[in-house]
């Protein structure tokens, strides 16, 4: 291997970690620098799919994994107005059989936690919270990332950027300006299942589709917690939400508090099971003085056209920096673990001469099926959330041939993402 061995990472989200993790083990030193002052993941769930499992495996979380994640028994998708059951995709034993591992649903914050805990065991891996990346320079072979002040925060070989949508170096690498707002808006939150009624316990992801919404529950803590996300397709009417909303933040804030009685209003057509739901989350999170909803605008970018704009030289994008998604395939932090997988292959692969020959091996393979993942994604949301007589053609499709449209990519997507085939091995 060549002898530059040096990386500085832009962000310490669960892409960050997996990428200093992944890098540390290539034998690389890292320093991680992130503008949070204190590490944490926003309290909501994340579903880890199969080929997020295998590469989280490689980097021995799997003990830890099954500790703290839970296992969903299977798919279903409902209808958000009455509640009818169109399809159910088994998950258990059979399918970890077949995709080599399971379908697993974790708190995102025991899953940060869990990241973090593995990077702080390598020496060679340097955190320092509360700083800002900014802007980076290129010397020669070297390349140092600034702060606002243009003061060097640190310098390395190379420069992994994993800030998340709202990438400020990703801007200065491609030149194509901030992401975009989508339109689309989460509301999420989280309850005890010892809190809930029976009827309302699950251990299931169930996904109800309405028209211009959906909304998604599954257990977290291994079990013991629900994970409840509610998304709108709202273009004409976010900006007004946005502005009526209890902080009052810009819509490029990404974790704000979430007015009760504006989630309720907007449900006001569903299913009783949905609104009973979301009505204990409120109670739940109010009896306990917390704010129970909290609401997510989201942002996108389109897919990247070649992998010279997935790294350029010394300096690779990784995660939501790369590749933001709208979360109908539940794949974003998966393609960024998948990413970071990649990057310990190529860092490692003998025969590349280089730093920038290394990170261009990454990028060619991963930008194609990120790309694919984004625009499966983004098809995933328009089927989700049709209306009129379209919706009735795809419950009825989903009423017959359920399970199997579940896991191709005609809907839903099980298999098209889960596929060890398409994961790096
Ligand atoms: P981020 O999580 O955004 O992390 C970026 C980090 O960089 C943050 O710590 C931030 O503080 C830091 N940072 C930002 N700017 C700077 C700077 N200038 N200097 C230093 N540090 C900086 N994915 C799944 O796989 N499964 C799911 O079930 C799933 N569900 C989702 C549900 C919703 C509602 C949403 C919105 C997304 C979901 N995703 C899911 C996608 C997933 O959340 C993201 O793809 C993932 O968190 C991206 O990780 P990241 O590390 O690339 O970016």
């Amino acid at each position: 291997m060549d002898t530059a061995h040096s990386l500085t990472i832009a962000g310490a989200g669960i892409g960050g970690l997996s990428a200093a993790l992944a890098a540390s083990q290539a034998g690389w030193q890292v320093q991680l620098l992130e503008q949070a002052a204190t590490l944490a993941e926003v309290g909501a769930g994340i579903q880890l799919g199969p080929n997020a499992w295998h590469c989280l495996r490689h980097w021995h979380l799997e003990a830890a994994l099954r500790e703290w994640a839970a296992f969903p028994t299977g798919i279903e998708t409902r209808s958000a107005r009455s509640h009818r059951l169109l399809a159910r995709l088994p998950l258990g034993q059979d399918m970890e059989r077949r995709y080599g591992a399971p379908y697993a649903s974790i708190h995102r914050g025991d899953l940060h936690r869990l990241l973090l805990e593995q990077v702080q065991q390598h020496s060679d891996c340097r955190l320092r919270l509360g700083v800002r990346a900014h802007a980076f320079a290129i010397d020669g072979h070297r390349i140092a990332v600034q702060d606002e002040a243009q003061q060097t925060l640190a310098e390395a070989d190379a420069l992994l950027v994993a800030d998340g949508v709202w990438s400020r170096l990703r801007e200065q690498l491609l030149h194509d300006g901030p992401a975009r707002p989508t339109g689309h808006c989460a509301y999420r939150g989280l309850i005890a299942q010892s809190a809930l009624p029976a009827s309302l316990r699950s251990q299931c992801v169930t996904a109800w589709m309405g028209q211009d919404m959906h909304a998604v529950l599954y257990p977290v803590r291994g079990g013991e917690w629900l994970n409840m996300v509610v998304i709108f397709a709202l273009p004409e009417i976010l900006p007004r939400l946005l502005t009526q909303s209890a902080s009052g933040a810009a819509a490029q804030c990404w974790d704000m508090q979430a007015p009760q009685a504006q989630l309720e209003q907007l449900l006001h057509t569903a299913c009783t099971p949905l609104q009973d739901l979301v009505q204990a989350i409120s109670d739940h999170g109010t009896a306990h003085g917390g704010a129970p909803w909290r609401m997510w605008p989201l942002a996108g970018r389109p897919p990247v056209q070649h992998a010279g704009q997935m790294a350029q030289g010394r300096v690779a994008l990784l995660g939501d920096a790369a590749h933001p998604m709208l979360p109908y395939l539940a794949q974003g932090a998966a393609m960024a673990i998948e990413d970071a997988r990649q990057l310990q292959q190529s860092l490692t692969q003998p025969g590349l001469p280089d730093v920038p020959a290394r990170l261009h091996h990454y990028a060619q393979h991963r930008w194609q099926r990120n790309a694919r993942v984004q625009q499966q994604s983004r098809r995933n949301g328009r089927i989700f959330h049709l209306g009129g007589p379209v919706r009735l053609g795809r419950d009825l499709a989903l009423t017959l041939a359920g399970p199997r449209l579940m896991d191709s990519p005609w809907l839903y997507g099980y298999g098209f993402v889960a596929h060890a085939d398409a994961t790096p091995a």
